[in-house]
């Protein structure tokens, strides 16, 4: 199963893919990851990555179809994978398809996740990352334990700069000026499912699942 995992900022797509993994037993690939996994290293990458990310903007095309083309060679990728967070515009999309033509593996399918911005602020505003591991916290819907303490390692939680008012107001704008017209390029390949992305995480993955196999 090749697939994307298409939704705004905030619509819960890095905990839905991480559901569909355990699901299919294939990888998530997320490109928000890697480019932060590259700026806690402090790569080139990451050193050129993080004026756009802490803005809320998007990193230009060239960067994030080159990290995933590369991903896409590795060995675990062969019985499929989750994008999540990729492709963002619609360049992205194109160079996608071509590199998945050379491959001869087309995509599978594209879930569209479904979320109001309203909620999607409210989600956003509240989230708590953890410095050291991926779990995440919300200040209303998942809250520590412990004030800032990460429960899984104990790290400390923070609020990421993508995550602050103004940012999140760009992250959004962006998400409907660029990446909103992909759910019209994957609607006339005929591949695109609306997921309705409110509501509880097991009803969320049996609307994904359905729309996957159905
Ligand atoms: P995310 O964790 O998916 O919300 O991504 C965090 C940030 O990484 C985004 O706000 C962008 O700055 C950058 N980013 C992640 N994926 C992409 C992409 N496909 N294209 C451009 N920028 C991206």
């Amino acid at each position: 199963m090749r697939m994307i995992l298409l939704g705004p900022p905030g619509a819960g797509k890095g905990t839905q893919a991480k559901d569909l993994v355990n699901k299919y037993g294939i990888p998530q690939i997320s490109t928000g990851d890697i480019l932060r996994k590259n700026l806690a290293d402090k790569t080139p990458l990451g050193i050129e990555a993080k004026s756009y990310m802490d803005k809320g903007a998007l990193v230009p095309d060239s960067v994030v179809v080159g990290i995933v083309k590369e991903r896409l060679k590795e060995s675990d990728c062969a019985k499929g994978y989750i994008l999540d967070g990729f492709p963002r515009t619609v360049p992205q999309a194109e160079a996608l398809e071509a590199a998945l033509a050379d491959m001869n593996t087309p995509l599978d399918k594209v879930l569209s996740i479904e979320v109001a911005d309203s909620e999607l602020i409210e989600r956003l505003s509240g989230r708590r990352t953890c410095r050291n591991c991926p779990t995440g916290f919300h200040v209303k819907f998942k809250p520590s334990k412990v004030e800032g303490v990460c429960d899984a390692c104990g790290g400390e939680l923070y609020q990421r700069d993508d995550d602050q008012a103004e940012a999140i107001a760009n992250r959004l704008k962006t998400y409907h000026s660029s990446t909103a017209p992909l759910i019209e390029y994957y609607t006339k390949k005929g591949i695109l499912r609306a997921v309705n992305g409110v509501g509880d995480m097991s009803v969320i993955l049996d609307r994904m699942v359905k729309a996957l196999e159905g």
